[in-house]
Formats: structure tokens, sequence, C-alpha cells
């Protein structure tokens, strides 16, 4: 069976954001790179309806993924700013536990704790509590969990916790093109299409490649 990464987001494009570099350059590989995304993210766009928001953002992310290489998406549906709320009344610790069975991720990429946006934060901290369940319950589930940040580059914290660099040069191009197909997102995009360069530069630069991520390695 080929080895599974697995990605879990709030929002469609945050997975591109994150560790696109790193989940194509895995993809190119032959690993089998599998998203979860929590939340249509509807409320980007409170001038349209909800279920043409949906069919975009899900169009968008879906070309996303074949461009990087990517397996496929789950979609939970879950409600903005009601993460936590509805991971309980949609069962879906039973879910994403079930993923983790079945998939025995070598690696996971999700949310940093240190994120600004509520619905990261609650997702860093749901995937950890199923993560710890399956830990407790299965001695040879110990796969590591790297975290991200996409809203806030400039505050991170010099934390002490072990890093995970990902020498992307030969895929960040491909991340970029990904980012360019979240078109719904365009004001965002521009706002945040530098800050993606600019943190793979530097990142780069201090680890001697052209660009590079960075994640945190929280299990
Ligand atoms: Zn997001």
């Amino acid at each position: 069976m080929e080895e599974t990464v697995l990605v879990v987001v709030a929002h469609p494009d945050d997975q591109i954001f994150g560790p696109g570099g790193a989940i194509a350059k895995y993809a190119k590989e032959g690993k089998s790179v599998r998203t979860i995304i929590a939340s249509y993210g509807e409320k980007s766009h409170p001038h349209f309806k909800q279920e043409v928001i949906r069919d975009i953002r899900v169009k968008e992310s879906e070309r996303a993924d074949r461009l990087i290489g990517g397996k496929g998406i789950e979609y939970w549906g879950v409600r903005e700013g009601k993460f936590a709320s509805d991971f309980e009344s949609m069962n879906l610790r039973e879910r994403l536990i079930d993923v983790l069975e079945t998939y025995k991720p070598v690696k996971i990429f999700t949310h940093a704790r240190n994120e600004t946006h509520p619905d990261h934060v609650a997702i860093n901290s749901f995937v950890l509590s199923c993560y710890d369940e399956v830990a407790k319950n299965h001695e040879w589930f110990n796969p590591p969990v790297y975290t991200f940040t996409v809203w806030n580059y400039f505050r991170i914290k010099k934390r002490d916790v072990p890093r995970l660099i990902v020498d992307v040069s030969d895929t960040f191009r491909v991340k970029l093109a990904a980012l360019s197909l979240f078109k719904s997102q365009i004001i965002t995009m521009i706002n945040l299409k530098w800050s993606v360069y600019l943190k793979a530069f530097v990142t780069g630069f201090r680890n001697n490649t052209s660009f590079a991520e960075e994640f945190y390695k929280v299990r």
C-alpha cells in the first residue's frame, strides 16, 4: 500500500497556503496525499448564496488537488465559527479516528495552535485530541504531526519545539500555480501570495536552498 500523508485543514485553500509545496513533493515521491477540509468557507462571500460559494470552492480545491497530485479531498461541511459543536453533533471524532486507523498516515499536517483564526485553532486541538486517542489505543500508531501557520507569519515566536524543514524548490511553482486556482479568493490571494513567496524564500535562504517550508513537530 502507498504511504499516506494526511492533511487536515479548516477551509478550502489552507492546504495549499500551508503545506502546498511539501505535499506536492510527497505526491511526486509516490506518497498518497489525502486532504480533509472541515468547512466549505461559505462565509468568505456573504453576498452570494452559500450553495454557490460551496460549489465554487469545492471546484477550486479539486483542481488544486489534481495539480499538486493529491489523492482526493473529504469535506466535512462544518459551519464556520461552530467547529467544536459541529465536530460533536456530526460525530466527526469517530470519523477522523476511523481515517487515522484506516489509512495509518506516515505524516500528518494541520494548523498550528498559535494561529489567529479561531477555526484553525479548533482544528488543531481536534486533530491532536483524536490523534492522542488513537495513540492510546494502538501502540503502532505514532506518526509525526506537523503544524503550520497561514495567517500570522510575522508573529511566529521562536519556540523550543523540533522543526521540519522541507526543501520545496522543485514544487514551489506548483504551489503558486495551485494558489492561483482559488479565483474566488482573489482579494485574500493578493494579500497572501506575497507573504507565501517571502516566507518560502526566507526559509529557503536560512536553509541554503531556494524555497522551503517550515513546520513545527508537535507529536
Ligand atoms: Zn483557513
